[in-house]
């Protein structure tokens, strides 16, 4: 196999993992975090996150031990990173995703910071099962956390880079959404009850089961 040698992540991915399934996993981590930093996640529902949601999505090409992500960010020594400083870490990651995702769905869905993303390493190439390309976020020491979930939503694009054309930023409660309607009427599904435009039924089942793709 012309890659076998290479330390740069596996080849090929494992049995029952494809392109698509990387995808999903990848967006629901990312999503999980951006809607969790909003609700007031502290450093134990970081650390829950890292260990869960963002383990799991990385489980392909993972390269030694994980350094409190933060560490870094933060500036200060491993383990005794304040709670402060966690919150404002958060904050200012998803503030700054925020700012990036907004941009690529005014852009079409275009992701301006993939290719920094990949050329810096974070995300790298594989081949599934069904000989498909596969992009797989990459968990490597001394990432910080924003490189982190850049690479989340970056390897999701990848793999299901028709998906983007949908990505909205609700300017109303800030929530990331993959959904066509939002963008067409500028808001996500939650107020449009409220501001009397009625979905319906069957349309937002749609929807959201493209979502929870
Ligand atoms: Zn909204």
């Amino acid at each position: 196999m012309a890659f076998s040698g290479s330390r740069r992540g596996p080849a090929r991915l494992a049995e029952g993992a494809t392109r698509a399934s990387v995808a999903a996993e990848c967006r629901e981590a990312a999503l999980e975090l951006m809607a969790g930093i909003a609700e007031g996640w502290d450093k134990g529902d970081l650390a829950r996150w890292l260990a869960g949601p963002y383990a799991r999505a990385t489980r392909h090409c993972r390269h030694g031990e994980r350094t409190v992500a933060e560490r870094a960010d933060a500036g200060a020594a491993g383990g005794s990173v304040s709670a402060a400083a966690i919150q404002a870490l958060l904050t200012s990651t998803r503030g700054r995703l925020l700012a990036a995702l907004e941009k690529a769905a005014l852009a079409g869905g275009a992701l301006a910071f993939a290719g920094e993303i990949v050329e810096r390493g974070f995300v790298r190439r594989a081949v599934d099962a069904d000989g498909e390309d596969a992009w797989l976020p990459v968990d490597a020491p001394r990432m910080g956390l924003r490189d982190r979930v850049s690479a989340l939503f970056v390897a999701d694009y990848l793999n299901a880079p028709e998906a983007y054309a949908a990505l909205y930023v609700c300017h109303r409660c800030e929530e990331v959404v993959f959904d066509d309607d939002a963008r067409q009427l500028g808001m996500c599904w939650r107020h449009r009850r409220a501001s009397g435009i009625e979905v319906r039924a069957g349309e937002r089942d749609a929807t959201r089961a493209a979502g929870d793709g």
